[in-house]
């Protein structure tokens, strides 16, 4: 990765934080800086990543704004997570993307949505877009169930193997050739990111100012994240049914795959908008500004993902079926195609970081230079 200013500034402020000590206990972030005396840029990515943004060590620093020492960890962070983000896309001709990424999710999802519209009108009409259908199999007189799954088992594949090979990239720069297999510590990092053990701001919660505010952002990310869960375990028991049962959707709302699609879509939507809310509330001083429209774009999709979904639920059997189709699943397409280009990848480089955590504090990380 070259050398950019985001990396620079980083490298001051963890000398700084190293030499101070006084945020240690607040979360992962500063155990890992004090565990060596000198940073390469796959540490200081690997810091990004282990960042939660919770703000805690902002508010609390003496030599943060207006000191002259200018140490503004959440900020520097944030900045070196998008670059980070662009530098290891795969392939890397896509990591452009990153570059104005509000703009370029929008112009995808819209894009998609209308393709999703046309092609119902193309393999159909205008009329069985509008019109009321309740029996087995409703949506497949839309869009065949085969082509369903060619376009969205390509788009989902293109996505898994692009992001594995960027996780593999980061992975490679902020794991160190001298240290240890992180096998054994893979279930410790599953259990620190699915309780999301570091977004407790040292057990206040996120924090935008001097007073402590309800620990809000760590449960909006619980139902973003296992709403997300559940959508997919529906999905995945709706091909069950499909293919070993032979039975076809739309599927009664006391049926396995609608329960867990309701209870993700609601999750994914309350999540989302209290993801949303608390975006919108960070305090500015600590937020990365330029890639503002990253965030806010992601969370959007996700809270789409989720509304269009439990929308389509309660209206199926009315003449907006075939829009709401249409728009729901014109959203799910752009979200799976622009994974690996949005921030989505946060997620999984986050869990990368929480590994390489756990494997250190397994092998009793000491200083070094
Ligand atoms: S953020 Fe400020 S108070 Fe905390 S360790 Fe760094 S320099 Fe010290
Ligand atoms: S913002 Fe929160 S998670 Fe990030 S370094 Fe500071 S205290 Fe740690």
């Amino acid at each position: 990765m070259a050398a950019t200013s985001s990396l620079t500034e980083a490298d001051r402020i963890a000398t700084i934080c190293n030499a101070c000590r006084y945020c240690e206990g607040i979360c992962a972030v500063f155990p890992a800086i004090e565990s060596r005396r000198s940073f390469t840029d796959g540490d200081l990515n690997y810091f990004a990543h282990l960042c939660h943004a919770c703000g805690a060590c902002y508010v609390d620093c003496q030599f943060s704004p207006p000191h002259e020492f200018n140490v503004n960890l959440p900020r520097v962070l944030a900045a070196l997570r998008a670059e980070s983000f662009k530098a290891y896309a795969w392939p890397r001709a896509l990591g452009g993307i990153f570059d104005r990424n509000g703009l370029w999710i929008s112009l995808l999802a819209t894009l998609c949505v209308a393709g999703f519209i046309l092609a119902f009108v193309g393999l159909q009409s205008a009329d069985a877009l509008f019109g009321v259908d309740t029996a087995p199999g409703a949506f497949y007189r839309l869009m065949p169930h085969r082509a369903m799954v060619v376009v969205f088992g390509a788009a989902f594949l293109y996505a898994i193997l692009a992001m594995a090979l960027s996780v593999r990239r980061f992975w490679r720069d902020i794991a160190r050739a001298e240290d240890r297999s992180a096998l054994p510590s893979l279930w410790q990092a599953t259990r620190d990111a699915g309780e999301l053990r570091y977004l407790g701001g040292g057990g206040d919660g996120c924090r935008n100012t001097d007073d402590v505010t309800p620990d809000k952002r760590r449960l909006y990310h619980h139902l973003t994240f296992y709403g997300f869960l559940l959508c997919f375990a529906s999905t995945a028991v709706a091909t069950l049914y499909h293919y070993a049962l032979g039975r076809e959707a739309p599927y009664p709302w006391y049926d396995l795959p609608v329960v867990l699609g309701t209870l993700g879509g609601i999750g994914l939507t309350i999540g989302g908008c209290g993801l949303l809310v608390a975006k919108l509330r960070r305090n500015p001083a600590m937020e990365d500004l330029p890639r503002r429209g990253m965030d806010l774009a992601f969370i959007l999709m996700l809270l789409l993902t989720g509304a269009t979904g439990l929308l389509l639920l309660l209206l199926r059997a009315t003449p907006a079926m075939g829009l709401l189709l249409a728009l729901h699943l014109g959203v799910v397409f752009s979200l799976f195609i622009t994974m690996p280009y949005s921030k989505f990848v946060h997620g999984l480089y986050r869990f990368a970081a929480l590994l390489r955590y756990a494997r250190d504090r397994r092998a009793g990380a000491t200083i070094v230079e």
